[in-house]
């Protein structure tokens, strides 16, 4: 499944504006979503993903997400007098229909999270990447805008709280290194840091146990790339797996301490419900 932002500007055609929001309210009344089809982005998106909506300036806002229900398609001449509503301006050359809408009652600026997302490299310009209307983005930046990020933020805080005795132990094992990258930072008062991540998280609906098996040390990047499904250990060959596959560690050798009880299990789950969901 893949994840888009859907870029809406307000229009002005044969000399009538037509404003961001006439044209999302129009397109979510229809359930249908429109696209020029010499869009060089058409074809990329495919029914199951989900889109985000954002108003370009001057609202610069997120509105609301729906799911894809087919891929793109160029409209007969029935789809286009019915989306068309005898206006050419809203008349498809082709587009996707659209499910799931959510329209937000509380839209959500971009400006409070754009030191978050990771697809906007330009923070200064950060308009630069939501030019042309469709824009691909990843899992997390999906999860950052809709807020799905701050409650597993949350999640986290509470875990580190439950197992401190725990983790301190098997940190130490690992002289606070990473088992992924070997890093570890150094504080002012020539102290280390790191993390413990759990394979099977914790809380929620995973109900994971607190122990040793399910452990492993990373640094804080690690930490956040396990969290969200975005790296994973195999238990079978104990290498790095990556959604990115030029990422650096897909398939690297992860460390492991022969005093480390680090359980197969738990890894399996990791990758089954995390990594793989
Ligand atoms: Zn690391």
């Amino acid at each position: 499944m893949n994840y888009w932002i859907f870029t809406i500007k307000t229009h002005i055609f044969e000399g009538k504006t037509y404003t961001a929001e006439d044209i999302y309210n129009t397109r979510m009344d229809d359930t249908f979503w429109a696209v020029k089809k010499n869009h060089t982005q058409r074809k990329r998106p495919s029914t199951g993903d989900e889109v985000v909506f954002y108003f370009g300036k001057p609202e610069e806002v997120f509105v609301g997400t729906a799911v894809l229900k087919s891929q793109f398609k160029e409209s007969v001449k029935s789809e286009k007098e019915k989306y068309g509503h005898g206006n050419p301006f809203y008349t498809p050359d082709g587009g996707f229909e659209l499910g799931d809408i959510d329209r937000w009652q509380k839209r959500k600026p971009i400006e409070e999270m754009i030191g978050r997302l990771h697809f906007i490299k330009n923070k200064q310009e950060f308009w630069v990447h939501l030019q042309g209307g469709i824009t691909e983005i990843l899992v997390k930046d999906f999860e950052i805008i809709t807020q799905e990020g701050i409650e597993r933020a949350k999640n986290i805080t509470y875990r580190v709280k439950r197992d401190a005795n725990l983790s301190n132990k098997i940190k130490l094992l690992y002289q606070n290194k990473c088992q992924i990258c070997g890093e570890s930072i150094k504080l002012k008062t020539d102290s280390y840091y790191s993390e413990v991540h759990h394979l099977q998280p914790l809380g929620g609906e995973h109900k994971g146990r607190d122990s040793e098996e399910n452990m492993i040390v990373v640094c804080p990047n690690h930490h956040v790339e396990f969290d969200y499904g975005v790296i994973a250990i195999n238990p079978e060959t104990m290498e790095s797996t990556h959604k990115d596959s030029n990422n650096h560690f897909n398939n690297k050798r992860v460390i492991i301490n022969p005093k480390h009880k680090l359980s197969p299990k738990f890894l399996k789950y990791h990758i089954e419900k995390i990594f793989n969901d």
